[in-house]
């Protein structure tokens, strides 16, 4: 990947990158909308990355490109102008020079910028984030700043895909990709927040189905669900729900409609499911940790009503199939992709197989990955 991104550059830009950075993508291993709540999530980064390469310009001029495809955007007097159509994706390197100021830090003034990824965009695996916190690392590199702690980063890649492009994530995305470590499950608790390490049992495996079904009102789906869990949390006392116990909710199911009755269950119900997986990992129980994810599911699907009908199915189909502990929707939901946890004897036949079964219910095949837990963003020397 490191050649190809040079040789593009190369060919687009006719000189060489000076800094290169790559950042991994994550899954969400269980606590699903916990995040903006203030609550804890599991997450893991993977052997997926963005790779971004920069070469500092002295005449002011910004140029980004993607490998992913789509022209060249220009910014001619450099600035941050908010790029529309085709062109938005480089919002999320513009957000980032945004973020870094705002944090205080220097940027590139002008500078060329390119982009290659073999982390499938949209698919609930956290391109964006990573495609954030790769820019920073390189727009950090070229103003001489080498070792800004990785929670700092995840804060400015945050605060760009927050305020710049608009997306109301929590910390979960930026924190994963920054904080990766191999073999291990990265502990958000967005409440500090604060960060730890839990190890993966040596029997884990990640497998990841990804649909590329996506609903079209996405984000405005993820920002409603945002608004209901704020509107619950007011109405219970107090500002973020994931510091409510199941007993208070018990108690104050009056306060509540039944729509955000329903949301509030969730959230409280990932939280203590969070808690839950970590004993069952700390012990080395995968099965039990599976019924977990399988419980997350279920909960999305009923009580938050992030998932669709074909992540659903995926989800049910592997949850029975053998060797699989668990699998549920990973990421912000309404499409993307199922994570299946898996024993190392689980096959490539037996993910074939509920391909088939798939393709036989909905008429197209999701893409099958499998991954592992793997470590986080760095610049990577040429
Ligand atoms: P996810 O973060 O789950 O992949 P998002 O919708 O949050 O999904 O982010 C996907 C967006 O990130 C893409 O639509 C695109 O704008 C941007 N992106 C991701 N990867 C790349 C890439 N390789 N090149 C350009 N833009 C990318
Ligand atoms: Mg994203």
């Amino acid at each position: 990947m490191r050649k190809n991104l040079r040789a593009f550059f190369e060919q687009t830009f006719s000189c060489a990158p000076l800094f290169v950075a790559r950042a991994p993508g994550r899954i969400e291993f269980v606590g699903n909308h916990t995040d903006y709540n203030g609550g804890q999530v599991l997450g893991a980064a993977i052997n997926r990355h963005v790779w971004v390469a920069l070469a500092p310009r002295r005449d002011g001029r910004r140029r980004l490109v993607s490998a992913a495809g789509g022209d060249v955007v220009t910014l001619p007097n450099g600035g941050e102008k908010k790029q529309r159509g085709e062109k938005s994706w480089a919002n999320y390197p513009l957000g980032v020079l945004v973020a870094l100021r705002a944090f205080g830090r220097r940027v590139p003034a002008g500078f060329d910028l390119a982009v290659m990824s073999d982390l499938p965009a949209g698919a609930g695996l956290s391109s964006s984030a990573a495609l954030e916190v790769a820019s920073a690392l390189v727009f950090l590199a070229a103003v001489g700043e080498w070792d800004v702690p990785p929670e700092a980063v995840a804060e400015i890649a945050r605060h760009a895909e927050n305020n710049f492009v608009g997306v109301p994530c929590g910390l979960l995305d930026q924190a994963v990709s920054c904080l990766g470590r191999r073999g291990r499950l990265v502990l958000v608790d967005c409440a500090g927040p604060r960060f730890s390490t839990v190890p993966l049992p040596a029997g884990a495996r990640f497998w990841i189905f990804n649909t590329h079904a996506k609903h079209a009102l996405v984000e405005g789906l993820y920002a409603a669900r945002h608004r209901e869990c704020r509107s619950a949390a007011r109405a219970l006392g107090g500002p973020l729900l994931a510091a409510v116990t199941p007993a208070i909710l018990a108690a104050n199911r009056d306060k509540l409609s039944l729509l955000l009755f329903r949301r509030a269950s969730h959230v409280v119900g990932e939280v203590a499911r969070v808690n839950a997986t970590i004993t069952a990992l700390q012990v080395g129980n995968l099965a039990t940790a599976g019924k977990w994810l399988s419980a997350s599911h279920r909960s999305s699907k009923r009580l938050f009503e992030n998932s669709t009908t074909e992540l659903d199915f995926l989800a049910a189909r592997l949850a029975r199939t053998p060797h699989v502990f668990g699998a549920r929707l990973t990421g912000g939901g309404f499409g993307g992709a199922v994570l299946a946890l898996a024993s190392p004897k689980f096959s490539a036949a037996q993910a074939r197989a509920v391909v088939a079964a798939y393709g036989n219910k909905f008429g197209t095949a999701p893409d099958v990955l499998r991954l592992r837990a793997a470590g986080g963003a760095a610049l990577v020397r040429d």
